[in-house]
C-alpha cells in the first residue's frame, strides 16, 4: 500500500486506509473523531444508523443503544511512569469514557478514548518508501516488520543506540535490555529535566542520584523558579499531595520566587518576583541569612563540611546578592524567619549544577534532606546483571556524527521535536544508516525513520507496569479492553521474540520470556551518604545573543512535550490566558507598547539558532525583559497538531559543554508581523 501526502495539509497518519476502532477500514474525519472522543455515544449512533433518522427512529436508536453491552473495565494510563490505574467505560465495541479511581489520575488520562480513535495513530508497521522526511510509506505485516528489524539489529550489533521514553512499562525496559545485550554503545532514557528537582546537586553532596520531594508531608513549600504544580513528575503524586493538604487542618504555605507569575505562583500564598535567572542568588542569600541568624536545624550542624560552610557563608554579600536579584533584603529576611521556624521544603528546577546547589544547600540547612516532609532518596529499579546502565541521551547525535552508530532505535520518544535545538537531532537522524521508531502517533522522528512500528495504548494490549513497592519489584498487569489492530505487534512480545531470534548472536544473554525478564530486575535500596556541605560559588549564566530572555512554560497538559495531537489537551494549555490551539508568547504590556505589538498579533521570535511565529498575549506577569512560550505545541505534522504555531524548542540554543539539556540560557528578539 502506498500513499503520498497532500502538500497543503499537515500530514496526519500517513497510510490512506486508517481503520476505525472496529478495524473496518473506515477513514475518520476530524468531526467524527471529535464526536467519538468527546462522548462516544453520538459517534456510536452514527455508526449504528445508516442515515439521519426522524423522531420516531431516534427512539429506536435509543433502544439500540440500550441493547448494547456496557461495562467498566480496569485499565491504565501509559503516559508517564506512574501508570495510573483507572476504569474505562466501554459501550459495545467502543471505549467512550474514563472513570477515575483513587489515586485519581491527572487530566492526561481522560484523553484515552481520543487516543484510541485518533487519525494520527499508527496502526500497522510502515517501511519508508522514498527519501527521508517525505511521507511515502509501505505498510508491512507484523511478521515482515519483525524479520526486518531482527536482521537490521543483527547486522548493526555493537553499533546500535537505543533511546527510550520512560513510561513505567516492562516493554520499554525490554528494549533497553536488548540494547545492552547487543552491546549498544548508547542506551538512554529520554532526557526530560523539567520534571526533576536539583537532583544533580544532591548526587554531588550525597552520592545518590534519585530524589523525590515529600510534598504531601511538607510543612510549607518555597519554590525557586520552579512551576512545580505543572512540572513536577509524576503529576499524580503532586495532585495527591494537594489533596492531602486540603484534608489537613493547617494547609502548608507556599511561596514562590521567580521572574514570572506562573501557575504555581498564582496558587501560592506569596510570590516574590526576582530578575530572570537570579533565583539561585536569592536562595544563597537566604542560606547566608540562616547561617547569620544561627537559624539552621540542629541536624545540619552534624553534617560534614558544616563549619567551613558557616565560615564561607559568613562572608557572603547578602545586600549585593539581593540587589543583583532585584529583591528587597527585608522581604528575604521575612521569608527566612518563616523558613527557620517551619522548616519548609525548598524546590528548584534541574538547571546548571551551580543553580541547583543553593537549593540543595538550603534543604540541608533546614534538615530537609532524607527527612519526612523533605527530599527523600528513592530506590532504583535496575537489572541484577548490571547489564543496563543508561547513559546521557544527548550523547547520541555526536555518536552518530562520529560514525559510531549504524542503527538508532527510538521507543516512544520524539527527539526531532522535544529537545533543545532539535535541528541537531534531525541532522543526526538524517545521517544515521537506519532509524527504527516505535510510536503511537505519526510524529517528527517517525517521519525520518526507515521503519515505524506501532505501539497500541495499554487499553488494547496486555500491558505490564513495573515499579518499586515496599522495597520490592512490583509488576502490575493490565488486560486489554479491546483488540489491537491486526498487524500491531505487542511491543514486549516483539522485544522478547527478537531477543530469541538473535540469542546466538547477542554479546551477552538476555531473558526471552516476560517472567524471566522480571526476575532479572532488582531494587537497589537508596544508598545516600550524609549530605556533605561545600561553599557554593555562583556565577551568572551566559546567555545567547538577543534582547529578551526566553522563558519556557511546561504545561501539565503537554507533559514532556507530548499530547499536542489531542484536542482535549491543546485546549487545556495556559488557562490563565486562554492560550488555546496556537503557540502563544506572553509579552509584558510595556514591552509590547514599545515594540508596537497588539494583543493577539502574530510576532516573529528569533534566536541565534532558530525562528518561529507565535501569537502575542499581553501579560503583566512576565517581566519586561523576557517573553514566555509554552512547550509542546508547534508540531510540523498531524491532523490537529500540525500548523498550530511554532515549536519554541527550535529557539533554544544547545549548550555543547552541558551533559544534560539546558533550556534556560537563550535570548530572543521579537518582531511584529
Ligand atoms: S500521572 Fe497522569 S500522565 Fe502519568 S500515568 Fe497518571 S494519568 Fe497518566
Amino acid at each position: 500500500m502506498k500513499s503520498e501526502m497532500s502538500p497543503e495539509l499537515p500530514p496526519a497518519s500517513p497510510l490512506v486506509s486508517s481503520p476505525g476502532p472496529a478495524g473496518d477500514g473506515r477513514r475518520m474525519s476530524r468531526r467524527s473523531f471529535l464526536l467519538a472522543g468527546a462522548g462516544g455515544l453520538a459517534a456510536l449512533s452514527a455508526g449504528v444508523l445508516p442515515k439521519a433518522p426522524g423522531p420516531v427512529a431516534w427512539q429506536e436508536a435509543g433502544g439500540v443503544h440500550r441493547a448494547l453491552p456496557e461495562a467498566l473495565l480496569p485499565s491504565a494510563c501509559g503516559e508517564c511512569p506512574a501508570g495510573c490505574e483507572l476504569l474505562l467505560r466501554k459501550v459495545g465495541d467502543w471505549v467512550v469514557g474514563v472513570r477515575p479511581i483513587e489515586p485519581k489520575p491527572c487530566l492526561r488520562a481522560y484523553t484515552l478514548p481520543q487516543q484510541l480513535v485518533h487519525p494520527d495513530r499508527i496502526r500497522v508497521p510502515m517501511a519508508r518508501d522514498g527519501g527521508r522526511g517525505g511521507d511515502r510509506w509501505t505498510a508491512l505485516g507484523a511478521e515482515e516488520a519483525e524479520e526486518r528489524l531482527a536482521s537490521w539489529l543483527e547486522e548493526a550489533r555493537g553499533r546500535v543506540a537505543v533511546l527510550v521514553s520512560e513510561d513505567g512499562e516492562l516493554a520499554s525496559r525490554a528494549w533497553m535490555r536488548l540494547g545492552a545485550a547487543l552491546a549498544a554503545p548508547h542506551v538512554a532514557w529520554e532526557d526530560w529535566v523539567h520534571g526533576d528537582g536539583p537532583v544533580d546537586a544532591f548526587q554531588e553532596a550525597t552520592g545518590w542520584a534519585r530524589w523525590t520531594p515529600d510534598l504531601a508531608e511538607a510543612a510549607g513549600v518555597l519554590a525557586f523558579g520552579f512551576d512545580f504544580l505543572q512540572a513536577l513528575m509524576p503529576p499524580v503524586r503532586t495532585q495527591e499531595a494537594l489533596k492531602q493538604w486540603q484534608e489537613r487542618k493547617i494547609r502548608p504555605e507556599v511561596v514562590t520566587v521567580g521572574p514570572r507569575l506562573d501557575l504555581s505562583s498564582m496558587r501560592a500564598d506569596e510570590w516574590l518576583p526576582c530578575r530572570v535567572g537570579r533565583e539561585p542568588l536569592v536562595a544563597l542569600a537566604m542560606a547566608a541569612m540562616l547561617v547569620k541568624n544561627k537559624g539552621w536545624h540542629p541536624s545540619a550542624a552534624r553534617l560534614p563540611g558544616f563549619d567551613a560552610l558557616v565560615a564561607g557563608l559568613g562572608r557572603f554579600d547578602i545586600p549585593g546578592a539581593c540587589e543583583q536579584a532585584g529583591v528587597q533584603v527585608g522581604a528575604v529576611a521575612r521569608l527566612v524567619e518563616y523558613l527557620a521556624d517551619r522548616r519548609w521544603l525548598c524546590l528548584g528546577p534541574r538547571r546548571r549544577l551551580a543553580d541547583q546547589r543553593p537549593v540543595a544547600l538550603l534543604n540541608a540547612l533546614l534538615g530537609r534532606v532524607g527527612e519526612q516532609g523533605g527530599w527523600l532518596p528513592e530506590p532504583e529499579l535496575r537489572w541484577k546483571s548490571g547489564a543496563h546502565r543508561p547513559g546521557p541521551a544527548e550523547a547520541v547525535p555526536a555518536a552518530i556524527a562520529g560514525g559510531q552508530i549504524d542503527l538508532l532505535l527510538v521507543y516512544r520518544a520524539n527527539p526531532a521535536f522535544a529537545t533543545p535545538e532539535p535541528a541537531r537531532w534531525r541532522k543526526a537522524l538524517q545521517h544515521v544508516r537506519r532509524l527504527v521508531v516505535f510510536t503511537d502517533v505519526y510524529q517528527e522522528t517517525a517521519r525520518l525513520a526507515d521503519l515505524v512500528l506501532p505501539v497500541a495504548p495499554p487499553a488494547e494490549r496486555r500491558a505490564r507496569f513495573v515499579s518499586v513497592d515496599g522495597g520490592q519489584v512490583r509488576v502490575r498487569e493490565v488486560a486489554p479492553v479491546m483488540p489491537a489492530p491486526a498487524e500491531c505487534p505487542d511491543p514486549l512480545d516483539l522485544a522478547l521474540r527478537v531477543a530469541r531470534r538473535l540469542a546466538p548472536k547477542l554479546a551477552s544473554p538476555m531473558p526471552t520470556d516476560a517472567e524471566a525478564l522480571v526476575a532479572e530486575l532488582e531494587v537497589a535500596p537508596a544508598a545516600a551518604r550524609p549530605f556533605t556541605f561545600s561553599v557554593p560559588e555562583w556565577t551568572a549564566p551566559s546567555y545567547s545573543a538577543g534582547r529578551f530572555h526566553l522563558l519556557l512554560e511546561t504545561p501539565l497538559a503537554l507533559l514532556r512535550m507530548t499530547g499536542g495531537h489531542l484536542p482535549y489537551l491543546i485546549s487545556a494549555v495556559g488557562p490563565h490566558l486562554r492560550q488555546w490551539w496556537e503557540t502563544t508568547v506572553e509579552i509584558n504590556p510595556e514591552t509590547a507598547r514599545e515594540l508596537g505589538v497588539a494583543d493577539r498579533q502574530l510576532v516573529k521570535l528569533s534566536s541565534e539558532v532558530g525562528t518561529i511565529h507565535a501569537r502575542a498575549k499581553l501579560y503583566a506577569g512576565v517581566p519586561p525583559d523576557a517573553v514566555c512560550v509554552p512547550l509542546g505545541l508547534g508540531h510540523t505534522l498531524g491532523a490537529f497538531a500540525g500548523k498550530v504555531g511554532g515549536n519554541p524548542a527550535e529557539l533554544v540554543k544547545w549548550a555543547a559543554e552541558a551533559e544534560r539539556p539546558l533550556w534556560t540560557q537563550t535570548k530572543v528578539n521579537v518582531e511584529a508581523l
